[in-house]
């Protein structure tokens, strides 16, 4: 299958459609998705349509014109089911698109689909959805990470040259991983999120997954940009992010944080994690070892602050504006039992534990004692980043401590699931520095 950039020079030199692209596609869909199950929705009827209206409009100058794109179920697409994966969604269709979405409309992209993931984005597994696992194209008996699984699931396998994903606390750069492809969690305010459905809000970021860099890139600078619907979008230009690559890393200084490696990581991570500094320092850069000593406080500081965030984000779904509504309520003035009713058959059990888990640390009394001392703790992992990257240019880290795991492995056993976040959910603590601080390697300088 061809990559976002090669499809590019195809129509450049008129040799291919975006009819015969779509058709490309939707065969391999065909074929594979009854495998791997990367999607919660999609309709070839409607990825035709849109091929053709590419036709009759003529080509553009957009990278992105006749380019396929998977979106995460929880980007709001217009007029198209887009459910968080989630029961209490079901039927969802919304009224407009998210930023994101009417930028690639707009670019001339293909829109596959919805992609599968954990519902609301709770999870490293996507083995928390309503439409059941997506499977690791490498192995299918291992989960493909979560929780934007589906997405990095059909990229792997070629099933779409690009998707969208969303990342939290891991969730693209995780699934990117398992599956062996490119993804990132862009600075926090580099990509509106007007139009994802929220799990929290001051940790959310959607972005790119691809099999390419290159490719990774020209999502990301299509989808990038200020936004006056996202309050938190940051108003910076957007530069070009291909031009760049061409330049080399010779002359960066890199760090690896000693106490990412205490213990814990698998040997085929670390294998191959040494293999890459050695082609790294090969290539230029200085490798040398930093500290960031509140490592071992990121994964309880992220599940107080993320789950308090998503039971506040979450509790809008009551039945009564969008999504399921119970059908068991007595007659009469049931309001009370409607909403326990429609949250309980709506929401699945992963959601129903971070819910509860963040109204208790939300809860009156307790709310000093764990949220307050949370957002604490969040500083001090800020100014661990913050001091190591006064030394280094870039840090080095393991994506996960272990390589994919088996489908079921971790599903009784939530906080050996949450344990495996540990070098992915910190680098949030970078997110509010974005208004003031201009990157130590820059295009802009
Ligand atoms: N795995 C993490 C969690 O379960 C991150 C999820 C995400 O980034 N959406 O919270």
């Amino acid at each position: 299958m061809k990559t976002a950039s090669e499809l590019q020079q195809l129509y450049r030199g008129k040799k291919i459609t975006p009819t015969e692209v779509a058709e490309d596609f939707i065969r391999a869909i065909e074929r594979l998705e009854p495998k791997l199950h990367t999607l919660a929705w999609w309709d070839p009827a409607w990825v035709r349509k849109q091929a053709g209206d590419l036709v009759k409009r003529g080509p553009s100058p957009s990278p992105l014109w006749g380019v396929p794109v998977l979106v995460k179920d929880n980007i709001c697409v217009r007029g198209i089911p887009t459910t968080c994966a989630s029961k209490i969604l079901g039927g969802f269709r919304p009224p407009y698109d998210a930023t994101v979405v009417g930028k690639l409309k707009r670019a001339g992209a293909i829109l596959l689909g919805m992609a599968n993931m954990d519902e609301f984005a709770f999870g490293s597994s996507c083995e928390h959805s309503s439409y059941g696992p997506t499977r690791n194209p490498w192995d299918t008996g291992r989960v493909p990470g979560g929780s934007s699984g589906g997405s990095a699931a059909a990229v792997a396998a070629g099933l779409t040259p690009l998707a969208l994903g969303s990342d939290t606390g891991g969730s693209i750069r995780q699934p990117a991983s398992f599956c062996g492809v490119v993804g990132m969690k862009p600075t926090y305010g580099r990509v509106s999120r007007y139009g994802l459905i929220a799990f929290a809000s001051s940790l959310d970021q959607i972005g790119p997954i691809a099999g390419t860099v290159a490719d990774c890139g020209l999502l990301l600078q299509t989808i990038a940009g200020f936004d006056e619907r996202d309050s938190t979008s940051g108003n910076v230009p957007v530069t070009d992010l291909i031009q760049g690559l061409e330049g080399g890393v010779r002359g960066l200084k890199c760090g690896v944080p000693r106490e990412y490696f205490v213990g814990g990581v698998d040997r085929e991570v670390q294998e191959a994690l040494e293999k890459a500094i050695a082609q790294l320092s090969k290539l230029g850069v200085a490798v040398e070892e930093v500290s960031m000593p509140h490592t071992e406080y990121a994964i309880p500081t992220y599940y107080v602050l993320a789950t308090a965030e998503a039971s506040s984000n979450l509790a809008r779904f009551d039945g009564v504006q969008y999504g399921h509504r119970s059908k068991s309520v007595g007659a009469g003035n049931q309001l009370l039992e409607m909403y326990m009713k429609s949250r309980d058959e709506g929401f699945g059990p992963e959601a129903k534990r971070r819910i509860i888990l963040g109204t208790f640390v939300l809860s009156s009394g307790y709310y000093e004692a764990y949220y307050g001392r949370a957002l604490q703790v969040r500083t001090l992992i800020q100014r661990d980043f913050n001091e190591a990257l006064k030394k280094v240019d870039c840090l080095i880290t393991p994506t996960s401590p272990t390589p994919a795991f088996r489908l079921g492995e971790k599903m009784s056993d939530p906080l050996t699931m949450y344990l495996s976040d540990i070098f992915t959910i910190s680098v949030y603590e970078q997110s509010n520095s974005w208004h003031k601080q201009e990157p130590k390697v820059s295009m802009r300088q």
